[in-house]
């Protein structure tokens, strides 16, 4: 059973790329209680190890940061001018609710826009540029702003909490990749007898170099690094199959073969065997993708080292890189299982 208020606190937290504090903690102190020794490096990253954990044990990281925004300028009215955090279309901005984080708390905005009524002809077609949308806090100037501790740099994040749907679905912002974040936890309560570290990286979604992986992994330097993250599902009326090497909501966890058309990682040959023999044994029915665009934490993580043998374990996820996306309970069930079986696997060798 997935625990859905695990779940939520998770997708919850805030965690803008760079700004992965509140995230960090949260993981941090449940990865302790556990019995990890955990400690959370210069750039973010939570390091979690098992009490077995040896010189090079086995990495599994899942990244904590979601995508966002950051405040750019603040008008003289008190309106918020933004950049994005990380890939987002900017289709998917227009009036949505959004978090603004301060030093002294969170404030609650909206990212404003003309109704049709006003709209000039054809003018709905068109999407926007960043630079012409704003967010409101319903502020009247620009020193109401600063005095709710808000300035150039601070970040901003959606505000869409979780929600179950039909079929044991679930929906939420962030949940590429805290779906990632809570298998790791789920790993950690079976894995304390087992040689591994656990990692929540930062800045994932803003480098193809996977900068808080890359670091932790170079600090820990694994004999096999595993990246949990979500994959694209595309069984919706937007995407085909073809376009996604099938994968789907429901049709267990995803290996990824290659990613970023090679660019990034290619899965290690052995490892990548073994991952597909574990989940036959285990009988986990999971699938396979190759990506043209987009990597995990094991795009950079591969070559460190002379060499880590890289592997990325996806949950499937739909509408991923928006204000929110939609997982199945089942995936993230079997993802738990096959990462358990493949740690009891790495164990041994
Ligand atoms: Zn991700």
């Amino acid at each position: 059973m997935t625990d859905l208020k695990l779940m939520a606190e998770l997708v919850d937290a805030f965690g803008v790329p760079s700004e992965e504090e509140e995230i960090a903690k949260l993981m941090k102190e449940k990865l302790a209680k556990m019995g990890y020794k955990t400690s959370i490096d210069r750039i973010g990253n939570v390091i979690a190890r098992s009490p077995k954990a040896g010189a090079h044990p086995v990495m599994f990281a899942a990244h904590m940061d979601e995508i966002g925004l950051m405040v750019k300028f603040i008008t003289d009215k008190g309106f918020l001018r933004f950049i994005k955090i990380g890939g987002i279309d900017n289709r998917v901005l227009i009036n949505q609710r959004v978090i603004v984080k301060t030093e002294k708390g969170k404030i609650y905005g909206v990212i404003g826009h003309k109704p049709p009524h006003l709209q000039k002809k054809g003018a709905e077609s068109r999407v926007p540029e960043t630079k012409d949308l704003f967010i409101d806090l319903g502020a009247k100037s620009r020193k109401e702003v600063e005095k709710l501790g808000i300035r150039i740099g601070t970040p901003v994040g959606f505000d869409m909490p979780l929600r179950s749907l039909q079929n044991g679905k679930i929906s939420a912002k962030a949940l590429d990749d805290r779906v990632g974040c809570y298998c790791l936890l789920k790993l950690a309560q079976k894995a304390m007898g087992l040689d591994v570290v656990l990692v929540g990286s930062v800045q994932e979604e803003v480098s193809v170099f996977a900068k808080g992986a890359a670091l932790s992994a170079w600090n820990v330097h694994p004999r096999y690094f595993v990246a949990v993250d979500t994959s694209i599902a595309g069984d919706h009326p937007e995407i085909s199959e073809e376009d996604v090497s099938g994968v789907a909501l429901d049709k267990g966890p995803v290996i990824t073969l290659v990613e970023a058309a090679s660019t990034g990682n290619v899965a290690d040959r052995l490892l990548r065997n073994l991952v597909m023999d574990v989940a036959k044994k285990a009988k986990i029915a999971y699938q396979l993708e190759v990506v043209e665009g987009g990597g995990t934490d094991a795009s950079t993580v591969y070559n460190l080292h002379g060499g880590i043998p890289s592997i990325a374990i996806c949950v499937p996820a739909r509408y991923i890189h928006s204000n929110v996306g939609v997982c199945a309970l089942k995936d993230i069930e079997k993802t738990n299982e096959l990462l358990l079986r493949l740690a009891q696997e790495l164990d041994r060798g």
